[in-house]
């Protein structure tokens, strides 16, 4: 069993790209992003603590995100291993998951930082099924969500304000994760500043290297 990781700052396109490469790769995703928010929803112990954090765009504590991936990773359907969308985000989360289930492909989506705000504010989602849109780079067909019950979520943290923090705690405490990974040999850069098919092509590719 094995495990991949989609890499990369906020707004890059690791849950669009999720989305559409789960069937290819027989993988359930798995962002530490959902499962925050899921927490801060139903105001569980640990939703409480994050959620000032997420507001704040800064990131959640390790031992709060090592628990959750801990537990995540005991699920039957996580057996053959997943996709990690959003995770990991720091160092000694790499190592923590080191120890839990061994990583084949760290797969890193390129944008540069003056694409992120746009990315970051006209995105939305459907609150029914999940699925990723945005206003202008991937909107919504006019028939609605192929899940036919299409209500629109905009999330808290997606603003101008927060994501100067989102960008600086990237480059600050996720970024050095980069040469972490390209140490060992299973880091594949793709040029996420393009159409979204040709991003998905390129990362199917890079999973049979
Ligand atoms: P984005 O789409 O901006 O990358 P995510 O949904 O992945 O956002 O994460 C939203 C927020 O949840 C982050 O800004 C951070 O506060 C928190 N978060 C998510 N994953 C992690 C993680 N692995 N480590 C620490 N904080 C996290
Ligand atoms: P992340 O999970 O890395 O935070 P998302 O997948 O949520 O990123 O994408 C952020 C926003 O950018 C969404 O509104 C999404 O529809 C849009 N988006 C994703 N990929 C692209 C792309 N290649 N070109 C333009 N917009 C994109
Ligand atoms: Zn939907």
């Amino acid at each position: 069993m094995s495990s991949i990781v989609l890499f990369g700052p906020p707004g890059a396109g690791k849950g669009t790209q999720a989305e559409r490469i789960t069937t290819s790769t027989g993988l359930p995703q798995v962002s530490t992003g959902d499962m925050l928010r899921a927490a801060v929803k139903q105001q569980t112990p640990t939703g409480i603590e994050a959620k000032e954090y997420m507001e704040a765009g800064l990131l959640v504590p390790d031992s709060i995100i090592i628990d959750l991936i801990r537990d995540r990773i005991k699920l039957p359907d996580a057996q053959a291993g997943v996709m990690f969308d959003g995770f990991p985000r720091t160092i000694p989360q790499a190592e923590a998951l080191a120890q839990i289930t061994a990583v084949s492909h760290v797969i890193a989506i390129e944008v540069p930082d003056e694409r992120i705000v746009d990315r970051i504010c006209g995105r939305y989602s459907c609150g029914n099924c999940g699925s990723v849109y945005h206003e202008t780079f991937n909107p919504v067909s006019n028939s609605g969500c192929e899940c036919g019950d299409f209500i629109e979520k905009r999330r808290a943290d997606d603003n101008k304000e927060t994501v100067k923090s989102r960008l600086s705690a990237y480059h600050e405490q996720t970024s050095p994760l980069a040469d972490w990974y390209d140490n060992k040999g299973i880091f594949h850069r793709v040029n996420g500043d393009r159409d979204i098919n040709l991003i998905s092509d390129d990362i199917l590719l890079a999973l049979k290297k």
